[in-house]
């Protein structure tokens, strides 16, 4: 996820003008104490009960810390030769680089930000952003003050197609109705799906075609800026998981469960017996249908799966010999002719001091490029760089190109509401079964769906389910 609501925000900001403006970061320690009420702490109970967790991602190390915290015996299952899952802080040449989840979206309130300051995980803000039109030139005024409209407008079309319209609609089909109601120019109706995609596809990363209008900004979200972890989202993770008995390299097949009681086994055929299972297993990974349940999940939860979309969200780091792009800027933001071509690029030289830029497949666009080569992909990504900065750029030296999608663990980015279904659908999917399965994973997360926050929080929900049983 792209600094999620950061660059749309930004966006809108660079269409007022406002951007540049450098946002200082306060020293708001105290009140995110004293908001994060999220924190538990459990008296040391202890308890014979026998608790596997499927995934060591970041619901499922949430959920054991809360449960060895409150005594119970817990021991993860994990298909990965590592820990995080969908926050995956990989080493390029010594640096730490997040392939997965990068940001703490609202730092207010959000659990991790107490969790990095507990971590000793060094945070950055992003926020300064320049635009460049289609033909690679910073936005002319004229293009600014349209882009300008657009913010004002947004919300009006926003509001008739979801109060107003009296049936849900994609969002695709709402911006072509907003266009030929507004008899927007072709130059207008680009930079139109430019602004809608930058606002949505960047941040919910699923398809404009295949969201709800009505559903697809529900939960909630942390106020504050939003801050990139220099180190890593693994520093974090590894900070939850110490002292957790966790076995890598271990897929599960099957999952048994009946009679309060459970039986999990993986794909050697080994069984571990448990009195609760934590199933954090990605929602792309339920849809698949490789991990077999028997019985069958109740109806309700298989229609969840199958109604909530999953979303494509790609990384492409490039690494040059050096930086040849405006080093003030966080953020490179491009209008691309065709809709999601490399919209935006993040400048690591300012983040984090490497001269690398990464780029963002999202949404229909990243699904395709998935089964591109990474040569195709890069001589892609390096064409939109030329027409912006000129066609005398160097190759990069190094790249490194994420496929989540692909990933037989993760099978998609996150997950989002898509047209003709509804958000109720996570409870659903949250909701216990038989008092023996448990299940948590930002698609469980009613409040904080798609994010790294939400997952470890409803890992904890899950835990508790099982403490209060
Ligand atoms: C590219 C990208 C960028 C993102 N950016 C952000 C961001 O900046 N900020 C943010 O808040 N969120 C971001 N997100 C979303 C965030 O990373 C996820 O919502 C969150 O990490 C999901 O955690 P989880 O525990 O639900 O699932 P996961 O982390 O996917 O954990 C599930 C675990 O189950 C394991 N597993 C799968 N199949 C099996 C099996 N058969 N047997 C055993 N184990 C199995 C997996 O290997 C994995 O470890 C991003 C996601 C992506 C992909």
């Amino acid at each position: 996820m792209l600094s999620r609501r950061d660059f749309v925000k930004l966006i809108a900001l660079m269409a007022t003008g406002t951007v540049g403006t450098a946002c200082a970061l306060e020293d708001f320690a105290e009140f995110e104490e004293e908001m994060d009420t999220h924190t538990t702490t459990h008296s040391e109970t202890g308890s014979s009960d026998r608790v596997i967790i499927i995934g060591a991602g970041m619901s499922g190390v949430a959920a054991a810390r809360t449960l060895v915290d409150a005594g119970y015996t817990v021991k993860i299952l994990e298909a990965r030769d590592r820990i995080g899952g969908r926050t995956h802080t990989a080493s390029w040449d010594g640096t730490p680089v997040d392939l997965g989840g990068a940001w703490i979206h609202g730092r207010l309130g959000n659990p991790m930000t107490r969790l990095a300051r507990q971590a000793d995980a060094r945070t950055t803000p992003t926020e300064e952003d320049i635009t460049y039109g289609t033909n690679g030139q910073p936005l002319s005024a004229q293009e600014k003050e349209l882009l300008q409209s657009f913010t004002s407008g947004w919300g009006d079309w926003l509001y008739y197609g979801q109060e107003e319209a009296d049936y849900d609609q994609s969002l695709q089909a709402l911006l072509e109705q907003i266009i030929a109601e507004e008899g927007l120019s072709a130059e207008e109706a680009r930079l139109a799906r430019f602004y809608i995609s930058a606002l949505i596809e960047q941040d919910y990363a699923g398809s404009l075609q295949q969201m709800s209008t009505y559903w697809f900004d529900e939960g909630s979200g942390f106020g504050g800026i939003d801050l990139l972890l220099v180190d890593g989202y693994g520093k974090i993770v590894d900070h939850l998981a110490q002292g957790i008995d966790i076995q890598l390299n271990t897929p599960i097949q099957t999952i048994r469960w009946g009679n309060d009681t459970a039986t999990i086994i993986d794909q050697n055929g080994e069984s571990y017996p448990a009195d609760y299972v934590i199933v954090t297993l990605p929602l792309g990974v339920l849809k698949s249908n490789t991990v077999s349940f028997q019985p069958s999940l109740p109806a309700a939860k298989q229609s969840a799966i199958s109604q909530l979309g999953i979303s494509v969200f790609n990384k492409c780091y490039l690494r040059f010999d050096e930086v040849f792009w405006p080093e003030d800027y966080d953020w490179l933001a491009y209008v691309p002719e065709q809709q999601n071509r490399w919209p935006s690029w993040l400048n690591l030289d300012k983040a984090i001091g490497l001269p690398a830029l990464v780029g963002y497949s999202t949404a229909d666009y990243g699904r395709r490029l998935e089964s591109w080569s990474d040569a195709n992909i890069i001589a892609d990504a390096m064409d939109v760089l030329r027409t912006i900065f000129g066609p005398n750029i160097p190759e990069p030296n190094d790249s490194i190109i994420t496929r989540w999608l692909s990933d037989p663990y993760s099978r998609g980015s996150y997950s989002f509401i898509a047209v003709n279904s509804h958000p109720s659908v996570r409870q659903d999917l949250a909701a216990q079964v038989d008092d023996t399965l448990f299940f948590a994973g930002e698609a469980t997360s009613s409040d904080y769906p798609s994010t790294v926050h939400g997952a470890y929080l409803s890992g904890v929900r899950a835990a508790e389910e099982i403490i209060n049983m």
